[in-house]
């Protein structure tokens, strides 16, 4: 990539409610007992001991706020807030903030602990965590959404910090929103030294702290990891096609990233709906439909499809970067790609994986691949620390040598031990937790 990413992307305009793209698998499952069961695999692939196991079976801290903040017409509306610490025994917890009607605890719970394994899979000096509002952004205006984030961060108080828990963009957050939290922490809580709690959150705008790279970040490390998969299977990218569920920052950039590599994105859907053009639909052209009116419905290069014709299409590559528990068994049995790239979080039920599996498609598991997020967030942590600016050439080498390091490192710790590529990914995650814990011991 050599552009320079545009990181003032303001919050999505406020629209009528949406009407949901059919029953989501979200409400069917429960992400906490997902990442359970995929601990407890890895864990017995592994013999991890029974006492690391059950410490990490439940994060350390589950915070529940519920705050009032004055709407545009005066009214008050209250407001639920999460912050879910899962783990801190190799660095200080990290992971993103999610603003969504759907939010539960149950769902940051799962999210915080694989942000765990995440981190320590790819040895970085992070633990785990995952925060919250359970509310539509999209109903919000910008001085709604402003009041909302300070607020919250108002309320989490000194339960967040630079050197204890540093929160970053996800699922309905933006670059300015994490503006707005670094500027209430450093008012609030860190007003001694303000220029050092700059890094109390990132994915922040250029301007006031960011990384060149961020905002691409996710996409970018899913890229590397598909080029990896590509070379170990022989298979050339320059002339396939992928469909991405979900066009947001991680599935935008995957597919404007891919597009660079001759990948022709053939369908894509979001919360409002699904779209497919077989000769191609240009994602720089989508990214600026999308930015216009809030989704790629209407787009008007494609045939709108549903969302079981969506996972009908033929498409080499498909990338969910949605939301999670998207691919159940029905979405298993219709896919017809060569590989599965999880750009989003948790998107696969463990019965459809065994049937992906048994119909010889590739999953590339979210915690290796949806990575380049954390790793850029720790680059700009970082720089924050050390006030330094790191051009974007060197944020993108250090990231594209991280993601193909990690993915060798996946790939042979699966082959000498007959592993599927997520059970070796926690196996590698989990070793150096257990280690850790082993050498500091369990208190007192
Ligand atoms: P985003 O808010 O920018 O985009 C989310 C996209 O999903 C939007 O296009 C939205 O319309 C769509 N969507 C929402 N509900 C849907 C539904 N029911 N059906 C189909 N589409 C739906 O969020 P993002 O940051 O791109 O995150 C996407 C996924 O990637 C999440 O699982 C997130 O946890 C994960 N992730 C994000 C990052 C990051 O750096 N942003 C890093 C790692 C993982």
């Amino acid at each position: 990539m050599s552009q320079k990413d545009s990181q003032t992307q303001s919050p999505p305009a406020p629209t009528a409610t949406p009407a949901k793209v059919e029953p989501s698998k979200q409400q069917q499952g429960n992400l906490y007992n997902i990442v359970q069961l995929q601990l407890e695999k890895a864990a017995k692939s592994l013999n991890l001991s029974k006492d690391i196991a059950l410490i990490l079976s439940q994060p350390k801290n589950e915070l529940i706020i519920n705050f009032p903040v004055r709407m545009d017409d005066g009214s008050f509306k209250l407001f639920k807030g999460y912050r879910v610490q899962h783990n801190n025994i190799l660095g200080p917890y990290k992971g993103g903030i999610r603003y969504h009607e759907d939010v539960t605890l149950d769902e940051l719970k799962g999210l915080a602990a694989a942000m765990t394994w995440k981190s320590a899979l790819h040895d970085i000096p992070f633990g785990g965590g995952k925060g919250g509002i359970k509310f539509n952004p999209r109903l919000h205006s910008k001085s709604e959404l402003e009041r909302i984030t300070r607020r919250y961060t108002h309320a989490l108080g000194s339960n967040i910090g630079p050197e204890f828990d540093i929160p970053a963009p996800d699922v309905g957050t933006t670059a300015q929103m994490m503006v707005w939290i670094m500027d209430t922490y450093m008012n609030v809580v860190g007003f001694g030294e303000k220029n050092a709690m700059r890094r109390v959150v990132t994915g922040k705008t250029i301007i006031s702290g960011g990384s060149y790279g961020r905002e691409s970040a996710t996409g970018a490390g899913t890229v590397h990891c598909l080029t990896e998969w590509a070379k170990d299977r022989r298979f050339n990218l320059n002339g396939a096609t992928v469909m991405v569920q979900g066009f947001g920052n991680v599935g935008s950039w995957t597919a404007k990233i891919l597009a660079k590599m001759g990948v022709t994105l053939v369908a894509t859907g979001d919360y409002k709906g699904y779209i497919f053009n077989p000769e191609g639909l240009n994602p720089h052209k989508l990214s600026e439909h999308v930015l216009a009116t809030g989704s790629v419905e209407g787009y008007k290069h494609s045939k709108p499809i549903t969302r079981e014709e969506f996972f009908q299409v033929e498409a080499d590559i498909f990338v969910p970067a949605a939301l999670e528990l998207e691919i159940g068994e029905k979405e298993a049995k219709a896919l017809k790609c060569k590989v599965i790239a999880e750009g989003a979080n948790g998107p696969t039920y463990p019965e459809a994986e065994a049937i992906l599996t048994d119909r010889g498609i590739d999953v590339l598991p979210d915690i290796l691949v949806n990575s380049g997020g954390v790793m850029v967030s720790y680059f700009e942590w970082l720089q924050n620390k050390r006030s330094e600016r790191w051009d974007l050439e060197e944020v993108e080498r250090r990231l594209e040598a991280g993601m193909k390091r990690t993915y060798s490192i996946v790939r042979d710790y699966a082959e000498e031990r007959k592993l599927d590529f997520r059970t070796a990914s926690y196996s590698i995650a989990l070793d150096r937790l257990e280690k850790a814990y082993a050498e500091r011991g369990i208190f007192p």
